[in-house]
């Protein structure tokens, strides 16, 4: 267990200083470019393969970090610089948090660097939980596992909607359901390997923001994978799935609800990174720009916007370290985790449109990079769980009821 502290380490501080360099020499000047393509950033994951920022190596080195801190240090940074090839960078590791959420240490060491290939060759994964029908409702799931004994192999089918890295990724980790009576309970996770026949991408999404990340529909026709694919093994499913029918409510989670609650600060802290981009450009910009003869800054109307801005950051900071020091020093008891996440996606939108409106006509236009951090920041109150779901979480963690 590690103390809580607000000052990071020699070399929390020399990674945070690291990723803001490439954030600001090769990301930000590449950002209009990416955002106006809607294109996969293939050149730069490749510049932050050669470097170790894209990668298991660091990815490792951040979840060895007993005070949780290195994480959301870092993606800070990396969003600061774009949050749409921060989501090309950060993508496959919400797949790697699913194998390493539900998966044995062997399965862990087999696919975990699969979703990252190497600097040479760099591959992708892709988490695949969101389906056309099942949302925010994970717990009613279409897509179908069922297991041919025969040949020891999962049967899989059904369409997944809006997935990061869908279709291009080489790892796709998916979330069916064995059991459909048993809801999220009857539901497990499987690796679909590089290359498995009956994958395939649907529709690319046209998206509001984060355009240079992939987005798409990932269709599942008859996908055999083999019996070892199942994420914690066939004896841990089928006894799960035995207590899940003996008791009717097990209480236990579902694997695709303990992904995301694991991964929330790091979410939290995309959305910092965005906030704190558009903070600073509009307080440097109010600096400059005069009105009535003087700089706009000079008036509180401005200056107040200003100040209650860096507030909101600075709160949404404390809740995010306090979260991701949890969660590795004895865990949430009110829901810490939605809550960073919450705040600091929330306050991401509306710092934006706060720097949209201090820069006026020029902040409406794509020649300033504000109304792109508008449009990046909203996906932030979206995915990985709605503003909604995590008040709904917070409530329940607080009650104790089930609050509807
Ligand atoms: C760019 C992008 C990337 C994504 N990446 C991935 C990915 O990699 N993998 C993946 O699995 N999914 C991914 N998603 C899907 C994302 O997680 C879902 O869109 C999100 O969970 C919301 O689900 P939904 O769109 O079905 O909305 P719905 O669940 O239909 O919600 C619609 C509205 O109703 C509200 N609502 C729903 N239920 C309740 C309730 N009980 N109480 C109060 N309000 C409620 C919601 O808050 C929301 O405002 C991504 C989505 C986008 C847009």
């Amino acid at each position: 267990m590690s103390e809580f502290s607000l000052h990071l380490s020699e070399d929390q501080i020399q990674i945070q200083k690291w990723v803001h360099d490439f954030a600001e020499n090769v990301i930000r000047p590449a950002a209009h470019e990416w955002d106006e393509a809607e294109e996969f950033p293939w050149p730069i994951v490749q510049e932050a393969a050669q470097i170790g920022l894209y990668g298991i190596d660091f990815l490792m080195n951040a979840f060895g970090d007993q005070s949780g801190l290195t994480l959301p240090v870092a993606i800070e940074e990396l969003f600061w610089g774009d949050a749409g090839i921060g989501m090309a960078i950060m993508g496959s590791a919400l797949a790697a948090a699913g194998i390493t959420g539900n998966g044995t240490p062997e399965q862990v060491m087999e696919w975990v660097p699969q979703c990252y290939g190497t600097a040479d060759k760099v591959q992708l994964g892709a988490f695949c939980v969101s389906e056309p029908d099942a949302g925010s409702d994970v717990s009613s799931l279409r897509t179908r596992a069922v297991y041919d004994e025969a040949t020891d192999e999962w049967v899989l089918n059904g369409t997944k909607a809006w997935i990061t890295n869908g279709g291009i990724a080489d790892v796709h980790v998916v979330v069916a359901a064995v059991d459909p009576e048993l809801k999220g309970r009857g539901q497990a996770s499987f690796v679909v390997p590089p290359g498995t026949k009956g994958l395939s991408q649907g529709q690319k999404y046209k998206k509001h923001g984060i355009r240079a990340s992939h987005t798409a529909e990932v269709v599942l026709d008859d996908v055999r994978v083999p019996g070892r694919c199942l994420l914690g093994g066939k004896e841990k499913l089928d006894a799960k799935l035995a207590r899940a029918r003996e008791v009717g409510r097990s209480g236990e989670k579902q694997p695709a609800m303990s992904t995301f609650e694991a991964t929330r600060p790091a979410v939290g802290a995309q959305a910092l990174g965005i906030a704190r981009a558009a903070y600073e450009y509009a307080l440097d910009y109010a600096k400059e720009r005069r009105a009535f003869g003087k700089p706009i800054i000079m008036n509180q109307a401005i200056a107040f916007k200003l100040a209650n801005m860096i507030t909101e950051i600075d709160a949404s900071r404390l809740l995010i370290w306090r979260a991701a020091w949890l969660a590795r020093n004895g865990g949430y008891t009110n829901a810490e985790g939605s809550m960073s996440k919450y705040k600091a996606s929330e306050v991401a939108v509306w710092v934006t449109e706060e720097a949209i409106q201090i820069l006026g006509g020029y902040g409406y236009t794509r020649e300033y990079p504000v109304e792109r951090w508008h449009r990046d920041a909203k996906i932030h109150t979206i995915f990985e769980g709605t503003s909604e779901i995590q008040q709904l979480v917070i409530s329940r963690a607080i009650s104790g009821l089930r609050i509807e």
